[in-house]
């Protein structure tokens, strides 16, 4: 059965959570209360994390589109950039846009609904009109507006999270009846997982040199929620941190393991005075040599761990 004759409900390409629960709530809600027929798709791959997410709530993956034909009549989800639309997407049929982001390069033949507003989640704004069309979401698609939300905010502690994600979230969680913080924790370990990665390939995916006067050294650094994943990692960046000396030609070589939940870093470090650097940069309350130095309040490679280190190298 084709889907021409339906409306396609999407979200960007390289999909995230959001923009596959999104698309799910939405196209039921559009399927319950609008005249036609609506069906949830996809414009890419779906993540480990959403793969969880699907899993847990036993939902199905939507409709993989990879291109979108002009008749085609077509809701967008998450995203109004032309750049992140399914190909074909920005100029077909668009009759609705609801969407979380700045206001992009979309445009349309006719005027639309176009719902955009600053909170941290599509799923925010979906479980809204899910209230102003009288329907209750149920337990599995509570469970998945949810998910989209933990995941957009990082369990509500991203700097994009409003009061209204917050609520939303706690009222969606006690409908799903998920405890979200052990949950979110299991989604985001899920979308961790470090299978297939070397050290080398964990080590350089963020990494900078500094110099101050005729003294190199790099800082690398990646950040984790789950606890587990991050001790995964380190045990890998342990062992590998002293080869990236020669190969950088560097004198001193740190890596920080941040931790989103605790906000905190695990710094580990190699070369002649990387150590000494730490300690008399920092408050250095808690060392345990093989585990690196746990540096408290400290997340920012950037403001944080670079000026100090400027200062003590
Ligand atoms: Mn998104
Ligand atoms: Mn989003």
């Amino acid at each position: 059965m084709g889907i021409e004759n339906k409306t396609i409900v999407i979200g960007h390409k390289n999909p995230d959570t959001d923009s596959i629960c999104s698309v799910i709530a939405y196209t039921e809600l559009k399927n319950k209360t609008a005249d036609g027929e609506f069906v949830a798709c996809r414009a890419g791959e779906i993540s480990s994390e959403t793969q969880y997410v699907l899993d847990a709530f036993e939902a199905e993956v939507p409709e993989l589109v990879t291109e979108v034909a002009e008749d085609q009549a077509v809701i967008l989800i998450d995203h109004n950039e032309k750049t992140q639309c399914a190909d074909g997407a920005d100029d077909a049929q668009i009759i609705e846009i609801i969407d979380h982001h700045k206001i992009g390069s979309i445009e349309t033949k006719d005027p639309i609904l176009f719902r955009n507003e600053p909170v941290g989640c599509s799923a925010t704004i979906i479980t809204k009109m899910y209230k102003e069309a009288g329907v209750e979401p149920d337990k599995k698609t509570a469970g998945l507006l949810l998910s989209a939300i933990l995941s957009d905010t990082l369990n509500f502690r991203s700097p994009t999270c409003t009061d209204r994600d917050v609520e939303t979230g706690r009222e969606l969680a006690s409908i799903a009846g998920v405890d979200t913080d052990d949950y979110a924790v299991k989604m985001f370990e899920a979308g961790e997982k470090l299978d297939g990665k070397t050290a080398e390939d964990i080590f350089y995916s963020d990494f900078k040199i500094f110099e101050k006067d005729d003294i190199r050294f790099g800082i690398g650094q990646a950040s984790f929620m789950s606890q587990s994943t991050l001790d995964e990692a380190r045990a890998m960046i342990t062992d590998y941190i002293d080869e990236t000396l020669a190969k950088d030609n560097t004198k001193m070589a740190f890596f920080m393991l941040t931790s989103i939940q605790d906000q905190s870093s695990r710094m580990i470090y190699a070369g002649e005075g990387a150590r000494e650097a730490l300690e008399s940069g920092f408050d250095v309350t808690q060392n345990a040599d093989e585990e690196g130095i746990l540096l408290k309040d400290v997340v920012s490679r950037k403001k944080q761990l670079v000026p100090a280190l400027m200062e003590t190298v």
